[in-house]
């Protein structure tokens, strides 16, 4: 029937927020921080979840790397 395949499997709606988790740099410790705080800000069952923090984190960490994925030196 019809019907049964229109109901099928579930549907995952994405986070428009969080669906492009940010990736860590290898070897930076401000990704691995920035990260351990983004998983919890995007995390819907932690007590810190926050979609709106989880973004502004995400966006921190691309931008404190440059295009050739340096990290950059605050002067
Ligand atoms: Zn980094």
């Amino acid at each position: 029937m019809a019907l049964e395949k229109t109901l099928g499997g579930p549907v995952n709606l994405t986070d428009p927020l969080t669906a492009d988790p940010p990736k860590p740099h290898p070897k930076c410790g401000v990704c691995a921080a920035l990260y351990e705080q983004w998983r919890h800000a995007a995390a819907p069952s932690s007590t810190a979840y926050d979609p709106s923090k989880a973004s502004d984190i995400a966006v921190e960490m691309k931008r404190h790397h440059d295009n050739s994925g340096a990290v950059k030196v605050q002067s």
